[in-house]
């Protein structure tokens, strides 16, 4: 990557990233880059059944990731398979450490999301490839929206699954209801270990344990902001505006516990737009 200082950087291509880079687009910004350290798309791609995106309701959301991949394509929005390690102060802007070298920006938008809770055991699997599962068994470990969506989705695939859960489900009652109506198990209780043997994992209870093919831990999330010190109460809805001039955080990784879609999507925009006016009054 060259030491060309670029105006904006968005690191993130899910949801609130790519809104960031379709509204800079559209405010004539076209010096932009997206940098993207897994797959286009991020959280959503996970999603069993989305409910509450008008055109989307009912579908996978691997359906949303093939929006955000038309837009991609017909706003022309520059995008690298790149994973920032690092940010720097800088002059006038930021410098970005990447594993694919240097890389120096003006305005930074980070749209990286979050990362999941652990149970702090070697084994744990957060993010599931989805294959068939006929005849496996596969334990979850959580009892929100995630854990819920997840255990349909693989029973749709044909696996066994157990939701274990250390409390009474927090998911909502629609995923609740929609798990009853189709026989779900459900257990209480928490892992004291989690370990893998040649070809199956062991969860270790108090009094028992559970041979499993897989084991998925959805227990909550963390806001990945790469080690930034910055202040949460100062970071303004909907921009992402943050108390470093010209760094913005936008989406699930400042939303707290209301990490939907449409409101990532939404700072995306906000802030999209908040970069274009800084640059007509530039120009
Ligand atoms: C099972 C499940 C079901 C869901 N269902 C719904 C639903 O029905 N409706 C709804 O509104 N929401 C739903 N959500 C939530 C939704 O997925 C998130 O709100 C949304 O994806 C957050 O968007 P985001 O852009 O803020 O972050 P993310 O989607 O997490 O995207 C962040 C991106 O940043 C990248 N990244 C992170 N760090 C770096 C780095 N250092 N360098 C480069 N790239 C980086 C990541 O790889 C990722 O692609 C669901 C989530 C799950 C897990």
């Amino acid at each position: 990557m060259s030491g060309i200082k670029r105006k904006v950087t968005i690191v993130g291509a899910g949801p609130a990233g790519i809104a960031a880079a379709q509204q800079c687009i559209r405010e004539g910004i076209k010096d932009i880059l997206v940098l993207e350290k897994e797959e286009i798309g991020g959280l959503i791609r996970q999603a069993n059944k989305i409910e509450n995106l008008p055109g989307l309701v009912g579908k996978d959301g691997r359906d949303m990731v093939k929006g955000l991949e038309d837009i991609i394509s017909r706003y022309d929005i520059p995008l690298s398979y790149t994973e920032v390690e690092n940010i720097e102060n800088i002059d006038d802007g930021f410098g970005l450490v990447t594993d694919k070298g240097y890389h120096k920006t003006e305005y930074l938008v980070l749209a990286t999301g979050t990362t999941p809770r652990s149970l702090g055991f070697q084994e744990e699997i957060y993010h599931p490839r989805w294959r068939d599962h006929s005849g496996k068994k596969v334990v979850i470990i959580g009892g929100g929206d995630a854990a819920y969506d997840y255990a349909l989705r693989v029973n749709r695939l044909g696996g066994d699954v157990i939701i274990s859960r250390r409390s009474e489900p927090s998911a909502l009652p629609v995923l609740i209801k929609e798990a009853k109506y189709e026989g779900i198990e459900e257990r209480m209780g928490e892992p004291e270990e989690i370990c893998r043997t040649e070809d199956h994992f062991i969860v270790q209870y108090d009094q028992e344990k559970i041979l499993a093919d897989l084991v998925i831990t959805a227990i909550g999330r963390e806001p990945n902001i790469l080690d930034l010190d910055i202040d949460d109460n100062e970071i303004s809805f909907p921009t992402g505006t943050t108390e470093f001039p010209g760094l913005f955080v936008v989406g699930s990784n400042v939303l707290g516990t209301y990490r939907q879609t449409s409101l990532c999507w939404g700072m995306g925009i906000a802030v999209g737009m908040k970069l274009g006016r800084i640059f007509s009054k530039q120009d």
